[in-house]
């Protein structure tokens, strides 16, 4: 584990890879019961899963909050957490099964977090949770131009949306309204490969540089069906 993650200049302490270790356990367990995970075998697991969620782990200023939309098994955030006991995260997840595992998760590591079960597009219009936080951040829950009507009303503005995306050069252009319409300006896309043939990845930044009009997210699916 600990050269997997030195290859991208993570270097992991004994007490972080015994956590990693606990959390394999704790996803393998569980993923029969709440279906986390089509990934099962453990190299596989550690490399598209635990490595792929760390890449950003330089990316959030001290002490920040962050927002993950959609955690499932917990990624990018337990990884994070994990390599980052400073980051106050909040887990939105839309399925309650889900919820019930992160719980399990964050008593058996001891992670300071809290879980949320609610659909993004509800909590997104709650302001209490608008325009509050650091980072907003999401994994494989859907595309570019959808999750910014997720992700972007919860960040402050100066806050930044952390996209964990695969290759997204289509995404990236799909999603140049979204963007602007949302408050948002596109900082960067980094382009990494995982290890042992494990595919092309990117982490895509977009900053906060206005508040999201009231009318975002519009809710009842439109942002699925009908992409900004
Ligand atoms: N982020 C994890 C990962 O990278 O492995 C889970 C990805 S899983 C494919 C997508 C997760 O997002 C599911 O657990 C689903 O319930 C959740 N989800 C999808 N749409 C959502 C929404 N609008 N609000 C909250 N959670 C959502």
């Amino acid at each position: 584990m600990k050269e997997l993650f030195s290859i991208f200049n993570i270097n992991l302490t004994r007490e972080q890879i015994e956590k990693f270790n606990e959390f394999a356990l704790i996803l393998e367990e569980n993923n029969k019961i709440f279906n986390l995970t089509s990934i099962k075998e453990g190299k596989e697991t550690l490399i598209k899963h635990f490595l792929d969620s760390s890449i950003g782990v330089d990316i959030f200023k001290h002490n920040s909050t962050i927002i993950e939309i959609g955690s499932g098994g917990g990624f990018p955030s337990v990884p994070l957490m994990i390599l980052r006991d400073d980051l106050k995260f909040t887990l939105v997840e839309a399925t309650e099964k889900k919820c019930k595992y992160l719980e399990k998760v964050k008593l058996s590591l001891g992670l300071n977090c809290k879980i949320i079960n609610e659909r993004a597009e509800v909590l997104g219009k709650n302001d209490l949770y608008r325009h509050l936080f650091d980072y907003s951040t999401a994994r494989a829950v859907a595309r570019l131009n959808v999750l910014c009507e997720y992700c972007l009303p919860f960040l402050k503005v100066g806050g930044s949306f952390i996209a964990y995306k695969g290759e997204s050069n289509e995404e990236v252009s799909e999603a140049e309204n979204a963007i602007k319409i949302l408050g948002g300006k596109l900082d960067y896309v980094k382009k990494y490969t995982l290890p042992e043939g494990c595919g092309n990845r990117s982490i895509i930044k977009i900053d906060k540089i206005n508040l999201t009009p009231v009318v975002y997210p519009r809710g009842n699916g439109k942002e699925r069906k009908k992409p900004l």
